[in-house]
């Protein structure tokens, strides 16, 4: 579905990808680790068109994604920093990516999900961490998307919303969707993930299954397997 080619990025004199390359098939969860510093959200950033690569390609469906019309479309982005305006309702700031998107959506079941009917006409600077990211989990599945990308999607719910969100990631696996991810939490990736990505020193140290990480580390646990490789 997703063909990355020979993908380099630097920041000045720092590289932080180094001719990556992979392919990410349709319907599964990737989740890509690495320690803090190593690329993720650069990497995520460039196969969504918002940072453009020093050289290397990424191809949609075959097509080059920077000549593809289609390509944001079909993409449903959780960032992990959302910067709305605070003084935005919530009402406000789900009607305002509907019309630039343009696309059919449909955010009631989810605000249902979330339970977030109370919080609608409130400013997104009165509502907690938490609350805001229910908002931005919104935003994100409202759309029917082929593809999305979930940058520490986490961050900040409670367990309950934690389990209704692997629910909406398992959901849209079941629908064949392409669902990549970046997570600190190692019992999310364990339980969801069927591939991992491992950046490390801007190269693709492993991608494969859990169980072929952990039998090449030759431990059990993937937190220490990761610890094993760091
Ligand atoms: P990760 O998501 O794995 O923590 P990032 O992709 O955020 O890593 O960052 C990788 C490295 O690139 C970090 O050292 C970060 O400081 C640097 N970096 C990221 N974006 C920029 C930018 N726009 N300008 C300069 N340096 C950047």
């Amino acid at each position: 579905m997703i063909a990355v080619k020979n993908i380099s990025k630097a920041f000045g004199s720092l590289q932080v990808l180094d001719k990556i390359s992979f392919d990410l098939k349709k319907g599964g969860i990737f989740a890509v680790l690495g320690p803090n510093g190593s690329g993720k959200t650069t990497f995520l950033k460039i196969l969504l068109g918002m940072v453009l690569p020093d050289s290397g390609e990424i191809y949609y469906q075959d097509q080059p994604i920077l000549q593809s019309h289609a390509y944001r479309k079909h993409i449903g982005y959780l960032p992990q920093i959302a910067r709305f305006p605070d003084n935005l309702k919530v009402r406000e700031i789900i009607h305002m990516i509907m019309d630039i998107r343009e696309e059919p959506a449909h955010p009631e079941p989810l605000i249902e999900l979330f339970k977030l009917d109370k919080f609608m006409d409130k400013k997104l600077g009165d509502l907690s961490g938490g609350t805001r990211q229910k908002v931005n989990i919104v935003l994100t599945f409202m759309f029917d998307t082929p593809v999305v990308v979930l940058d520490e999607p986490t961050a900040g719910l409670d367990p309950v919303s934690l389990i209704k969100l692997k629910d909406l990631l398992h959901q849209a696996k079941n629908q064949g969707k392409m669902i990549l991810i970046t997570s600190h939490i190692m019992s999310l990736v364990e339980e969801l993930a069927d591939e991992v990505i491992f950046l490390l020193e801007g190269k693709i140290y492993f991608q494969g299954t859990l169980s072929d990480l952990q039998s090449k580390t030759e431990t059990r646990d993937l937190e220490h397997s990761i610890a094993a490789i760091l």
